[in-house]
């Protein structure tokens, strides 16, 4: 028998498939699958991956993420995202200290570059003749740009009227073909499951257990930049999911592999209008009960998590938490992170809006090492910005507002006069 290195397993009742099958789910469960893979080599792990010199975040650690591939990877590159340190923010969430691995650095402009990149590497292996997602938008976007480098037709289901406007531009510039479905984001993923069985299409959302393969770089990549320091906490947002299993899969296995020596505990943040992960947290997960989601952070805008089991072992195996902030907290969290100078989408700032919750109720203390993950770029949402900064509809305090003048020297010197703020 030969050795395998990856292979496919059902969460639920442990059968096992090929690398190369390309079923969605379980086929004798309908359970979700996960990618697994024989133990690397230890000795030496960390001066490898530290010697790999390929140009992307995410097949750097090629050999922990799908071994096979590294040769073939449909790469833009992706990862390679700064960690970076604001006394600002640190001083606003009350944490010394506190590390933002800023994700909108990717070339679509949200982490979902890291999944895509192995799961659209995964397509073209499998030979597939068409790629599809259901999305609020960051993964339509990475989707379509991908598949567009791969040479696979792109469908992408989104919720009309309910994408931002960066997300659906990025989306049809790209070429997928891109469907506005009257409904919610659970809504598209309903259809979605319905699609890929009837036309046959590979599946590229987050229960595609590739994608999570590559979305576990994040923390791998983190982890490289603290030298295998783990951190106290992670701090990220959590809508569908995908991220929060992935994180709990990669501090695992950085475990078995000895590349750490202490688990970081993860801290899932969900909107207040769309925390079903939250709310059955505090009841010991005992089970999912699926809301209506509404939340200004259309990214985490999800009230039926497709990959709640395997996030509810994440959180556990971590000794993590969940929690929701409102969306005035978040917005408050955005404007702090702008301010900064650092900019992020509003579901990003979640992360941020829990660290500052945790810290004021002692859950984080004052000199624990803590990252938060943000997860999309500023650019994403400019319509959420023109709400704070223009229209004033929002957050009337957190305002900056442009002021129109006429052409001339003298409005001007008006204006910096009388606003003696604005002159510092
Ligand atoms: C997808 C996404 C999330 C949520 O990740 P899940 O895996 O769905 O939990 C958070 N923030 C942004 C910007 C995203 O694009
Ligand atoms: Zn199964």
């Amino acid at each position: 028998m030969t050795t395998r290195r990856t292979w496919q397993r059902c969460d639920d009742c442990g059968h096992e498939v090929d690398e190369l099958d390309r079923s969605p789910r379980c086929p004798v469960c309908q359970g979700l699958l996960a990618v697994v893979h024989a133990m690397p080599a230890r000795d030496g792990l960390r001066a490898r991956l530290a010697a790999n010199r390929s140009p992307s975040g995410v097949w750097r650690f090629g050999e922990l993420v799908l071994p096979t591939a590294v040769d073939v990877a449909v790469s833009h590159p992706e990862g390679n995202t700064p960690l970076l340190e604001r006394a600002a923010l640190s001083a606003w969430c009350g944490v010394d200290g506190l590390l933002l691995k800023h994700e909108g650095h990717n070339p679509t402009g949200s982490f979902k570059d890291r999944g895509m990149t192995v799961g659209m590497t995964q397509a073209k292996r499998i030979g597939a003749t068409a790629v599809a997602c259901a999305s609020t938008g960051n993964t339509s976007a990475s989707l379509a740009a991908y598949a567009a480098q791969a040479g696979i037709p792109a469908l992408a289901i989104v919720p009309d009227g309910q994408v931002t406007i960066g997300k659906l531009s990025q989306t049809l510039a790209y070429g997928a073909r891109t469907l506005l479905v009257d409904g919610d984001f659970d809504d598209c993923l309903r259809l979605m499951q319905q699609v890929s069985v009837e036309l046959g299409v590979y599946l590229l959302n987050s229960i595609n257990p590739f994608r999570l393969e590559g979305q576990k770089t994040i923390v791998l990549e983190l982890l490289q930049q603290c030298d295998w320091n783990a951190p106290d906490w992670i701090v990220l947002p959590a809508g569908n999911l995908g991220n929060t299993s992935a994180f709990g899969k990669a501090i695992d296995e950085a475990m078995a592999w000895r590349l750490i020596d202490r688990r970081p505990r993860l801290a899932a943040v969900q909107a207040e209008g769309a925390g079903p992960f939250a709310a059955a947290f505090s009841r010991g997960f005992d089970q999912l009960t699926p809301v209506h989601a509404e939340t200004i952070a259309t990214a985490i805008k999800i009230g039926a998590p497709a990959s709640y089991h395997r996030a509810a072992r994440a959180i556990v195996a971590t000794d993590g938490v969940v929690l929701t902030v409102s969306d005035a907290e978040i917005l408050a969290a955005k404007v702090a992170i702008d301010r900064a100078g650092v900019g992020c989408e509003p579901a990003s700032a979640a992360a941020v809006a829990g660290v500052r919750k945790l810290r004021a109720d002692g859950t984080i203390g004052r000199h624990d090492r803590v990252v938060a993950v943000l997860t999309g770029h500023i650019l994403k949402d400019p319509g959420v910005l023109q709400q704070i900064h223009q229209n004033d509809s929002i957050a009337p305090a957190l305002a900056n507002r442009p002021i129109r003048i006429p052409a001339d020297i003298a409005a001007v010197r008006d204006v910096l006069s009388s606003s003696g703020e604005r002159q510092t």
